[in-house]
């Protein structure tokens, strides 16, 4: 996907009003169940907080054509409640991309009707499209920093483009790094990281917002299995606060090992949908995962 606006797209609610950033440390995250304000809420904080099964993001029909031939997707029908974290997965070419890519309305459907946390849109003005990017933060394969900036930096100015003052930024900032890991390493340059941090720091930039929605297309493709072990632990966290995250992947025993759901695509259509593992599974919390994963790799 390319374009660095929507990477740079971090989440803040329109209208300037921002919450701080209210990540628990590890260790004191969030039970399944207990969450945080819808979508809505985020731009009303008055908003009263809804159904927690409630539907963030629904497909429902969408097909995207790229010319005579060229299938992107194909009739896909599906729904992502609030606070699921879903796994895409299929080979290259099966319209993974094609998913993140209508929800951030790079690209339109050509037939079929997208909603998210009850938008439809196809209602949403041309104009209008920065802000909704605001509420879904967006994770590469190939981290996208701006190669010139140093960690902070990059962190900020993905706050600044929204708005947030330098104060609000400055306050925000602890938080985030603590929570991605990146504390020693703000003064640092993209060059200067390893992949797994140069990874995190496009998870904090994407974050850092707070979005109620994580896209993250391939977030370990360029990634060692124990690096993406991190990297993975670092979106289950973040899901565990509270925030619905949708990540494409065809690393496919990572996936299975994750116990998510799991939706399967081949040449653009949807062959599987399911919960694997998911129910009557215990819960883990964000380091007993990390202790299984390392475990279950070999
Ligand atoms: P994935 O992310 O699963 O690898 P994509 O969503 O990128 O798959 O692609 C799905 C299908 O759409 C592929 O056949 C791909 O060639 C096609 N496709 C993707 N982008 C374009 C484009 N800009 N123009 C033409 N075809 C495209
Ligand atoms: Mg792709």
């Amino acid at each position: 996907m390319p374009s660095t606006e929507h990477a740079a797209s971090p989440g803040l609610p329109p209208g300037g009003e921002r919450r701080k950033i209210d990540l628990p440390p590890p260790g004191r995250e969030r039970r399944r169940g207990e969450h945080r304000a819808p979508l809505a809420a985020t731009r009303r904080p008055s908003a009263p907080v809804r159904d927690s099964r409630e539907t963030v993001v629904e497909f429902r029909g969408v097909s995207k054509l790229y010319g005579p031939g060229g299938v992107g997707l194909e009739r896909a029908t599906f729904a992502v409640r609030r606070q699921e974290m879903v796994f895409l997965v299929g080979p290259t070419g099966s319209g993974k991309s094609t998913i993140m890519r209508l929800l951030i309305k790079e690209l339109e459907p050509s037939e079929g009707r997208i909603r998210v946390a009850g938008r439809d849109l196809d209602t949403i003005e041309r104009k209008k499209v920065p802000y909704y990017r605001r509420n879904i933060g967006v994770v590469f394969q190939d981290f996208k920093l701006l190669p010139t900036r140093t960690v902070y930096d990059n962190i900020a100015y993905a706050l600044q483009v929204t708005g947030a003052s330098r104060k609000q930024i400055r306050s925000t900032l602890p938080d985030i790094l603590r929570l991605t890991g990146l504390s020693t390493k703000l003064h640092n340059y993209p060059h200067q990281l390893s992949g797994g941090e140069q990874q995190r720091v496009a998870v904090a930039r994407a974050f850092a917002g707070h979005p109620p929605l994580l896209l993250a297309d391939e977030p370990t493709g360029n990634l060692d299995p124990e690096t993406s072990i991190g990297i993975m632990q670092l979106l289950y966290r973040i899901n565990r606060a509270g925030t619905t995250v949708l990540i494409a992947s065809h690393d496919n025993e990572m996936v299975d090992r994750m116990r998510r759901r799991v939706i399967e695509l081949k040449r653009g259509r949807i062959v599987r949908d399911e919960a694997s593992g998911l129910y009557g599974a215990r819960e883990e919390n964000t380091d007993e995962l990390g202790e299984r994963l390392k475990r279950e790799t070999t």
